[in-house]
């Protein structure tokens, strides 16, 4: 276990010796497979205004959609026939779909006899506890950034206390809980990201996506002055020191990684992680869930062939964490 002040000095220096140990240790405890979660996208509409994203209901040059729970549930059929084991249903913060409407869709998809992930927000314990009734395996809700300032900068009219609950009420509910935060925030400091990491720890994730900060031009931060190629370097180096201190959970190679670095994912294949998630939204839509510019959306066949470049396999199974202590 790294204390804040090695984990500080970690992330502070050249060395990257430590990507090394984040490959062992993903070798040792989880394996070579990797597990394809299947991504629908399936509303980019959002009631929030979060500073660092392309959906935030203030970008009024962001083209919205929904799909139908028709669309949702074929966009689900088409994933199993395409052999994934996992769907993850993904939207902006969007108060649409009922719980009713959320709960049938949950419950036809799980007949399919696939794990299913939600990541639609910020809910009450009674909403959750609905769609884990109705068949939802695990949750994601990245916190973003512990750092209280920051938080309340970046999330107006959001409450990090409140985003804890869900978290914690998650947790309660026997979900498989993922959260994460974004590496290169304006004014994050490395301080903070010490403390992110020490967070999930503390919380026991299951599940942590590491995303580098890229800017969104219709958004309060798209005019930062940020050196991506620092916030690749950084947001890798976040994700391999979570592999060491959580050895056993599931960590995606994240798209944003991609989209900064033509070698982006498997870098972070390389480095601790062992999910990809594959974009099954339909292709009229994919291109509009641009929560960062120019989003490389993971095509299967893409995938697969990036995973045996590296001779690692593809998982056959639904790729639950394997809790070794
Ligand atoms: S980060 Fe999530 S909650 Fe915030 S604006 Fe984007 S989609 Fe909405």
């Amino acid at each position: 276990m790294f204390s804040k002040e090695e984990i500080i000095k970690i992330l502070s220096s050249n060395d990257d010796s430590i990507l090394k140990t984040a490959d062992e240790i993903r070798k040792q405890y989880v394996g070579d497979s990797i597990h394809l979660r299947g991504l629908i996208e399936f509303s980019n509409y959002c009631n929030r205004t979060c500073y660092y994203c392309g959906l935030r209901y203030e970008n009024k040059n962001n083209q919205r959609y929904r799909l139908s729970p028709d669309e949702i549930i074929e966009s689900a059929k088409l994933g199993k026939k395409l052999g994934l084991k996992t769907i993850v249903l993904q939207s902006g913060e969007d108060h649409y779909y009922s719980t009713d409407i959320l709960c049938k869709i949950i419950e036809e998809i799980k007949k399919l006899d696939v794990a299913i992930t939600l990541s639609i927000g910020e809910k009450t314990y009674n909403e959750y506890k609905a769609y884990k009734d109705a068949g939802a395996d695990r949750y994601l809700l990245r916190i973003e950034t512990t750092d209280k300032e920051l938080y309340k900068k970046l999330h107006p009219n959001m409450s990090i206390d409140n985003r804890l609950e869900c978290l914690h009420n998650l947790k309660s509910l026997g979900y498989e809980t993922g959260t994460g935060c974004l590496v290169g925030l304006p004014e994050q400091t490395i301080e903070s990201l010490a403390d992110d990491i020490l967070f999930f720890k503390e919380i026991d994730a299951d599940m942590i996506g590491i995303g580098p900060f890229i800017p969104h031009p219709n958004t309060p931060l798209g005019n930062s002055n940020i050196n991506l190629n620092k916030n690749f370097d950084l947001s890798i180096k976040v994700m391999a020191l979570t592999r060491i201190l959580l050895k056993d959970i599931n960590i995606p190679a994240t798209t944003a990684m991609e989209t900064l670095n033509p070698n982006g994912q498997i870098i972070a294949l390389q480095s601790g992680a062992n999910v990809i998630m594959p974009n099954i939204t339909n292709d009229e839509c994919k291109d509009k869930y641009n929560i960062y510019p120019h989003k490389k959306n993971q095509i299967i066949s893409d995938t697969i062939n990036k995973i045996h470049s590296i001779n690692r396999t593809v998982s056959n199974e639904k790729g639950f964490r394997n809790k070794t202590s």
